[in-house]
């Protein structure tokens, strides 16, 4: 039937074969079956007539029409062009990996070329650039995750890190500030980028004040519905609610000397808005009020969601727990601590005590610290605590940010021993234990 078929349509004809085999078939079968037929015949007429009906044999490799032609083209072009990224990048892998293999200590390029190490236990210091890119990085991710745990590592920077890379004359910053060792200006380091009439301009000499400029942007930041207080710290802040409503918001504190913040609300009129405040994931136990009222469940690590009629005058008081928290060091810093108050790392430096910066008395951590007797010659440190160490007797620490100032070696990976890490989760991303 099929041949009778192609021979009775002239073999080009799609539709002609069709209603052929259907009228054949037809005659053989029940009349359901024929109109079953000529439907099959109407539908593959329909779906065949957007085929061609060629004579021999048809390759993908080798088109007729214009349009797989155009395709074949198009194929052809990626196929070399990735043949082509694929060879390059794999022998600039090759040149790299054999180029900069580790061979012995003897080789001049045993050394590899410049990179990132994973490990914050690292004896190297961070470029200040890098440390303010990953705070620009950091307001980013907290504008987008609205996760309190996020300002809090933004809070160490002003009063650590930020701090600590800025010279105690302001001319510039430091290129590098390890966790232990020598505060160097810049113009020590990278004094390459020095340019006449401005020998202090370099990278890290510009970047830094941008740790203290950034605040800005994450201070206070807006919801939808209403306003979140990231920064503490003395100081008058304004921002608008999204109704375009103008709060001021006044904190008197010492913090970060202590715990306590009194928040005075102003709007300009009366509004009720959602007011969030930062509970920091190192705050174990918070008391916060609301115009003398205790506000329940305050959770570490979140914000505290305060929704309310705000009215002139309206006073929060936070009490912040500044109790000292210890990071445990390990691999290259095993048998040390690190000792936090606050957002204060604190660090040793011989100004402040009579011990040798490279052989220090182990802290003691159970017994709480007390305050060291006023410091008043220049540079001033910022806060100034008296730990006792194991031996019985006692050592006085200062914040990492004016470690160092004077020229002094300084050390913030204290010796410690048989102290067990805490591990890293995301309640306690600081690994820190009490
Ligand atoms: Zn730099």
């Amino acid at each position: 039937m099929f041949s009778d078929c192609t021979r009775e349509s002239g073999g080009r004809f799609p539709a002609a074969f069709l209603y052929c085999c259907t009228m054949r078939l037809s005659h053989i079968t029940t009349q359901f079956s024929r109109f079953l037929g000529v439907a099959v015949a109407l539908a593959g007429t329909v779906l065949l007539s957007g085929c061609f009906w060629l004579d021999g044999p048809q390759s993908t490799f080798d088109p007729n029409g214009p349009v797989a032609r155009r395709q074949m083209d198009l194929f052809y072009t990626t196929c070399w062009v990735s043949l082509f990224i694929f060879v390059v990048v794999g022998a600039v892998l090759a040149y790299a990996m054999i180029k900069f293999r580790a061979r012995g200590e003897a080789d001049e390029h045993a050394e590899p070329p410049e990179q990132a190490h994973g490990n914050p236990y690292h004896p190297g210091a961070i470029e200040t650039c890098c440390t303010i890119a990953w705070m620009a990085v950091s307001v980013d991710m907290l504008r987008m995750s609205g996760d309190s745990r996020v300002a809090d590592e933004l809070s160490y920077p002003p009063s650590t890190a930020s701090l600590a890379r800025r010279s105690p004359t302001g001319a510039g910053g430091p290129y590098y500030t390890p966790m232990n060792g020598d505060r160097k200006a810049a113009t020590q380091e990278i004094n390459f980028q020095a340019r006449p009439g401005s020998p202090e301009l370099s990278c890290c000499s510009v970047n830094a004040p941008r740790g203290l400029g950034m605040l800005s942007e994450w201070a206070v930041m807006t919801a939808k519905d209403g306003i979140a207080l990231n920064y503490y710290g003395p100081s008058t802040i304004t921002a608008k609610t999204p109704s375009g409503n103008v709060i001021r918001l006044a904190q008197k504190t010492e913090y970060p000397l202590n715990g306590r913040v009194i928040l005075t609300v102003t709007p300009e009129r009366s509004e009720a808005f959602t007011l969030r405040l930062r509970i920091p994931s190192w705050s174990r136990a918070t008391v916060v009020t609301v115009n003398g009222e205790a506000v329940p469940h305050v959770t570490s690590g979140e914000y505290l969601t305060l929704k309310h009629t705000w009215r002139r005058g309206d006073k929060i008081e936070l009490a912040l727990d500044m109790s000292p928290r210890f990071w445990v060091g390990e691999k290259e810093c095993a048998n040390t601590v690190s000792i936090f108050t606050g957002p204060i790392l604190l660090a040793y430096d011989p100004r402040f005590d009579a011990y040798d910066p490279t052989r220090l008395p182990a802290v003691d951590i159970v017994r709480a610290p007390t305050a060291a007797p006023k410091w008043t010659r220049a540079p001033k440190p910022l806060l100034l605590l008296r730990f006792a160490t194991q031996d019985g007797k006692q050592i006085t620490l200062c914040d990492f940010a004016n470690a160092g100032t004077a020229g002094n070696h300084y050390v913030s990976w204290l010796p410690a021993s048989g102290l067990k890490p805490a591990p890293f989760t995301r309640e306690n991303p600081r690994r820190q234990i009490r």
